[in-house]
């Protein structure tokens, strides 16, 4: 799919849930999350008929995301029937971590591509202080357990929020003692985010060359986003950094969004799109899902 600005759309996100385990606070209320009924959240057969539908107009590369992929159930077989669909070359999943040491066997046999972990912190008090629940210790476990298996790739994202006591230079510690990537993402100022100091990408590159000397900008892109990465002597994986504020992509951007709920979006910074779950229970057909889909 090549849109109106000559980008070829290879790329869907899937929130498969609004629900999370965690209270990250730059990203959900403390309190009184609404959740949706279920019956609104798109069943396994409607996401993976959208996907069909996608994959026949030239989207490869799935990412299932949330909320918290890992609390619905039923997520290493959503992968594996993913994989095994005609047209799709990639499944990844970002993950809080935080239950996926039970289940991360079943995501290798599933043949899950890669993998990504959200660590904004090593520091147990800060992690209670931005997660605002106690379970670093198992996102750890769960980092442990995916590191057995070197054919997923790993990366770990790093939201840098400007609390004095978050140790930014620990996390990218991680990519020079493991095969891991550690990526720096800016805050961008939607939702919560928007009442939180933005620390951006010239900041903690000082920060790091100040810990680990120099940090060497490369071409290697290791995904399908818009992460650039940084070689640092000594280090096992690289350090990236998603900039949205400080450095534009959106000229680049290869990606659309479904929400849980099955509305189609085709920027995560504007309300437009399509409501696809509408479409389908009211019976609509594969070639008027196509229609709508190119029109978006
Ligand atoms: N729950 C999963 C997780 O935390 O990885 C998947 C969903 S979460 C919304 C996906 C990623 O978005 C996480 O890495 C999170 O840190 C990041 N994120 C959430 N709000 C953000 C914001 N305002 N700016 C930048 N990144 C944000
Ligand atoms: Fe949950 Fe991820 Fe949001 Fe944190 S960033 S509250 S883990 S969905």
């Amino acid at each position: 799919m090549i849109d109106r600005c000559g980008r070829n759309i290879d790329y869907l996100r899937i929130s498969v849930t609004d629900r999370c385990n965690l209270r990250c606070i730059y990203c959900m209320p403390e309190e009184g999350v609404q959740h949706v009924s279920r019956s609104l959240i798109l069943q396994e057969e409607e996401i993976l008929r959208i996907c069909r539908v996608m994959a026949e107009l030239g989207i490869r590369k799935i990412k299932l995301t949330g909320g918290e992929p890992l609390v619905r159930s039923g997520m290493p077989q959503l992968v594996e029937k993913l994989k095994n669909m005609t047209g799709i070359e990639k499944v990844t999943l970002t993950t809080n971590g935080v239950l996926l040491k039970e289940q991360m066997k079943d995501f290798a046999r599933a043949g899950l591509d890669g993998l990504n972990i959200s660590l904004d912190t090593l520091d147990e008090a800060c992690s209670r202080r931005i997660t605002r629940r106690d379970e670093l210790n198992r996102t750890l476990e769960g980092i442990s357990e995916a590191l057995k298996y070197p054919e997923i790739s790993l990366k770990i994202n790093c939201v840098p929020l400007g609390i004095p006591e978050q140790d930014l230079c620990r996390v990218a510690f991680l990519a020079r003692d493991y095969k891991v990537h550690v990526r720096f993402i800016e805050m961008m100022p939607i939702g919560y985010g928007k009442d939180f100091q933005f620390r951006g990408e010239s900041e903690i590159c000082e920060i790091l060359e100040k810990a680990y000397g120099r940090m060497t900008p490369i071409k290697e892109r290791y995904g399908n986003g818009p992460c650039h990465y940084y070689d640092v002597d000594g280090f096992s994986g690289k350090i990236g950094f998603i900039s949205a504020v400080s450095h534009k992509f959106c000229g680049e951007c290869n990606r659309i969004r479904l929400t849980s709920q099955g509305f189609l979006k085709t920027c995560l910074q504007y309300a437009a799109g399509r409501d696809l779950r509408a479409m389908i229970r009211s019976g609509g057909s594969d070639e008027e899902l196509k229609a709508v889909i190119l029109e978006a």
